[in-house]
């Protein structure tokens, strides 16, 4: 708040004259004193509620190889799509910009999770998910490529009749009210679940 006393020191710096009280006073209930710089000098900062403190950048270990055939594809569809810092900074596509997080593939094969206050425990499960995302939000039907072979011995997930989807029986719906399914988390959206894949573990680079 402005004080009535700091008005004359502002406005009479110049030596010659000092506002008389009456004028500053006019210019203060104007708006034309008690609007300094503030407004303006972070202008970003305010509009984004979240704190910057909450954001994390997860990384994960390089879980898959893509071939350079994929890689030309990403390339294309981040070409057209356009970049952000983290593309840029890892060399990364955007699989998903996401109702959640926005992840990313890099093009040494790591996930990238920009987890702004969502709490991504960075599970082999996510990694896994977050391609099959990525298949649907970009389209490039290469990425499957990526995904575990399934082995012999496995057997269909229960949870979503080995679809891959969950949909609660229809209790999902858009805004339009239509049915919505997510991916199903107790096989990654795989449709089978294997001994040999351990879900649940973090796959997070902590190196
Ligand atoms: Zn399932």
């Amino acid at each position: 708040m402005l004080l009535d006393s700091d008005l004359p020191s502002k406005g009479g710096t110049h030596g010659t004259s000092r506002a008389p009280p009456n004028k500053a006073l006019q210019q203060l209930n104007a708006g034309t004193l008690a609007r300094p710089e503030q407004p303006t000098r972070h202008p970003i900062r305010r509009s984004i509620p979240l704190p910057e403190s909450k954001r994390r950048i997860l990384v994960s270990q390089r879980m898959f190889e893509p071939t350079l055939g994929l890689l030309d594809a990403l390339r294309e569809h981040r070409r057209l799509r356009g970049g952000d810092e983290i593309t840029e900074k890892y060399d990364a596509f955007m699989l998903d910009p996401g109702l959640g997080p926005p992840v990313y593939l890099s093009c040494d094969g790591r996930i990238i999770w920009d987890d702004d206050g969502w709490g991504v425990v960075g599970t082999r499960a996510d990694a896994i998910a977050s391609v099959l995302a990525g298949i649907k939000k970009t389209g490039i039907v290469d990425l499957r490529n990526l995904l575990p072979v399934r082995p012999s011995a496995s057997v269909d997930c229960p949870e979503c009749d080995a679809t891959g989807w969950f949909d609660a029986h229809g209790q999902f719906q858009d805004v339009n009210g239509r049915p919505f399914s997510i991916i199903c988390m107790t096989c990654a959206g795989l449709g089978w679940t294997d001994h040999s894949l351990v879900l649940t573990e973090s796959v997070l680079d902590l190196a």
